[in-house]
């Protein structure tokens, strides 16, 4: 037995008393190395055995929890599809059923014998008591003995029994809780109505009851984002400070000349995000917003009269896309809308010979060329702008937050508007992009078709499916075909990771649509040929385009209203409804079909999704749910935000209300008080790098 030295937080586990170096392996699989680490582990729940009725006690109505074992399980076919799901426990003697509709893996979810706490409001049907879609909580062997109280449940690694783990954790709130320092002062836990951080660690990990647990936990997950959220202020107010923009005045004359350019007449959405954008752009602070709204709401025309205000003030504008495929689409849109303008303007792109990128570049520093439109990497190359006011960001969420910062320095920031491809989750604009203003656009334009979804597992349904493209393609029509990946055109047979576009061109050409023009695209072609793949369907030469998610983003056909994409399963939910939007473009009806043969109830639930929201917005907060934040935004590689307890998806309510706390902290410059010091340290070295705050304070 080693000496057990003077504990602090980075003590390592192995020297917890009860731990020694045998757990501390099994902990350090959890990640859990030291004693600060154990203190911040939460539990996943508690078990709540204060307060168990028995059978006999059941009032309607009224929450109950009821311990029972199960002893009978079944399910049944209602009318019209629904199906029930009933699961009957034995509690001493007497019976209580649980009953679920529609989620008939329920059934698999128990086996007889298990040991299980229900929660919920029972009810008394035919002389019997159940409890429709209770709260289940598991028992183990390890809940059985336990005669009461508060029964905190962690996630457990192989080899590590539940109690073990949670004597170990009992040890450590004990022994490390009052060793954590106080970084909130009293009057903003008062006000917060939280506890101090000691008897919040000790509520988590040993609580006597409810509230000791609720508390606690509010407390560590409210102090872990309103951290994070001191962040996103202190961000936000180091632009601001910086950023002296040059105002650029909006005047009726300069809007009606603008809006004579344009082909329609603006929604209200357009109209409402072009007088917040242009209230920004009137202002010496530099914008930093985000708009928002679903496919094919119609951003770039707001981008584009954005960007007119800014010439028209006698400034440089730049749009920049993620990829050259979309730098072109929106230089087509911008010279088409430019016509009849004089605005000097240029595509930069990485296919200009060295002598016309020289050419460019010269053109656009003299500042003779007054909007330019490329991608964000042959942007930022070495393009040195005489007098830039305004840039415009598509997609991004591609990109990343620091490339944001880019042309933010400088005495004379520009204005920069940012344009997202869908909707993001709430959570997520509060949090990655808090620091940004937000204009959101929830209607469409007029006469805009909604794209009908429909699953389509294997067999007869799929031959249907054929039959009606077919009869849309001979009316004229045009359709996508999008595979998950490339593949070849041999190996037909890679199921497990969905077909391959080259498999399906192959065989959709000789077989189901051997009588239409196809063309393949994906993202191993020479961009040449991929550009030649592009145009040709646009210009309806092909019919049908076979390809990768290449075509995920931007890609403008409006003859183009069907969409079949294969092992629909293997894409995001935001994936897939970027890709439907493709087909709401034109004034036909648009007709998606999700090929999946999965039979993963998940995946199931998951599709059924997109059949039955056809917007974009509900779409963002499903995905959200089902996947978490780092699969939307791409930004796995790119390191999650790095919060300690908090959840985005789960905490919801305390994001929120951390938000707030923290902007009137930081907006009424109580933050600067000398007793925040210590914390304002803490979210320095938490986030400062994140949201380039160093230096800033
Ligand atoms: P997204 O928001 O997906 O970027 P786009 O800006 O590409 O959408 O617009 C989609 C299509 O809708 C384009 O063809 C565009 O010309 C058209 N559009 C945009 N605004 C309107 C409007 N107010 N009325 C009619 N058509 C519009
Ligand atoms: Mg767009």
């Amino acid at each position: 037995m080693p000496i057990m030295p003077g504990l602090s937080l980075d003590t390592p586990v192995q020297y917890l008393r009860g731990a020694g170096p045998h757990r501390a392996e099994l902990l350090s699989r959890l990640g859990l190395l030291t004693l600060e680490d154990l203190l911040f582990f939460l539990p996943r729940d508690v078990l709540d055995l204060t307060r168990i009725s028995s059978v006999s006690q059941l009032k309607e109505g009224e929450l109950h929890t009821v311990r029972g074992r199960v002893v009978d399980r079944d399910a049944r076919l209602l009318t019209r599809g629904r199906t029930m799901t009933a699961v009957l426990l034995a509690c001493d003697g007497q019976f209580l059923r649980g009953v679920w509709f529609n989620q008939p893996w329920m059934l698999q979810k128990f086996q007889d014998g298990q040991n299980v706490l229900f929660s919920g409001k029972p009810k008394k049907r035919a002389g019997r008591w159940e409890i429709a879609h209770p709260r289940i909580q598991w028992l183990g062997e390890d809940d059985l003995d336990a005669n009461g109280g508060m029964l905190p449940v962690y996630s457990l690694t192989e080899g590590l029994k539940m109690h073990e783990m949670r004597r170990i954790m009992r040890t450590a709130a004990e022994e490390g809780s009052q060793l954590v320092p106080e970084l909130l002062p009293d009057d903003l836990r008062t006000r917060l109505k939280i506890p101090e951080i000691g008897r919040a660690l000790r509520g988590v990990h040993m609580p006597e009851g409810p509230d000791d647990y609720d508390t606690g936990r509010r407390r560590l997950i409210l102090q872990d984002l309103l951290e994070l959220q001191l962040g996103v202020a202190l961000r936000r107010r180091s632009w601001q400070s910086r950023a002296a923009a040059a105002r650029l005045p909006v005047s009726a004359k300069v809007d009606s000349r603008i809006r004579r350019l344009l082909p329609f007449q603006l929604t209200a959405g357009q109209n409402r995000a072009i007088r917040e954008i242009s209230a920004d752009l009137d202002s010496p602070i530099a914008m930093h917003r985000l708009l928002q709204a679903d496919v094919g709401a119609g951003k770039t025309v707001v981008a584009v009269y954005a960007m007119l205000l800014a010439v028209a003030a006698g400034f440089q504008t730049v749009l920049m896309a993620p990829t050259e495929l979309l730098a072109g689409q929106h230089w087509q849109t911008v010279d088409r809308l430019l016509v009849n303008s004089r605005v000097n303007r240029l595509l930069l792109t990485g296919q200009l010979t060295a002598a016309e990128r020289r050419d460019a570049l010269a053109r656009i520093a003299t500042g003779e060329v007054q909007l330019v439109v490329g991608t964000q990497a042959v942007i930022q190359a070495d393009v040195s702008f005489k007098k830039l006011g305004l840039v415009v960001i598509d997609e991004q969420h591609k990109f990343g937050v620091s490339q944001r910062a880019r042309f933010a320095s400088g005495p004379n920031a520009p204005h920069t508007l940012v344009m997202t491809a869908t909707p993001i989750p709430r959570s997520l604009c509060l949090t990655r992009f808090g620091d940004l203003d937000l204009s959101i656009m929830t209607d469409l334009p007029p006469g805009r078709q909604k794209v009908h979804t429909s699953r389509v597992a294997v067999g007869p349904a799929r031959e249907k499916v054929w039959d009606f493209v077919r009869q849309k393609l001979r009316s004229g029509r045009q359709s996508f075909v999008v595979c998950p990946r490339i593949g070849s055109a041999v190996d037909l047979s890679n199921v497990a990771e969905g077909p391959g576009a080259e498999a399906v061109f192959q065989r959709l050409s000789q077989t189901e649509l051997r009588e239409f023009r196809l063309g393949l695209v994906h993202g191993q072609l020479e961009s040449a040929a991929k550009n030649a793949a592009m145009e040709a369907f646009r210009k309806g030469e092909t019919q049908v385009l076979v390809a990768t998610t290449v075509i995920e983003v931007g890609v403008d056909v409006p003859n183009a209203t069907l969409m079949i994409i294969y092992g629909a399963e293997s894409f995001g939910l935001a994936q897939l409804h970027q890709l439907r939007g493709r087909i709401s473009r034109g004034s036909f009806p648009g007709f998606c079909f999700l090929f999946s043969e999965t039979e993963d109830p998940a995946s199931a639930v998951h599709l059924q999704t997109l059949e039955q929201h056809p917007g974009g917005f509900e779409v963002a907060e499903a995905d959200f749910r089902l996947r978490g934040p780092g699969d939307i935004l791409g930004t796995r590689q790119h390191g999650d935000l790095p919060l300690a307890v908090a959840d985005l998806v789960r905490d919801e309510s305390e994001l929120g209300e951390s938000r707030q706390a923290a902007f009137d902290l930081v907006g009424s410059g109580e933050f600067d008080d000398p007793k925040f010091v210590p914390l304002k340290v803490r979210v320095l070295e938490r986030f400062g790098k994140l949201f380039d705050l160093v230096g800033s304070g």
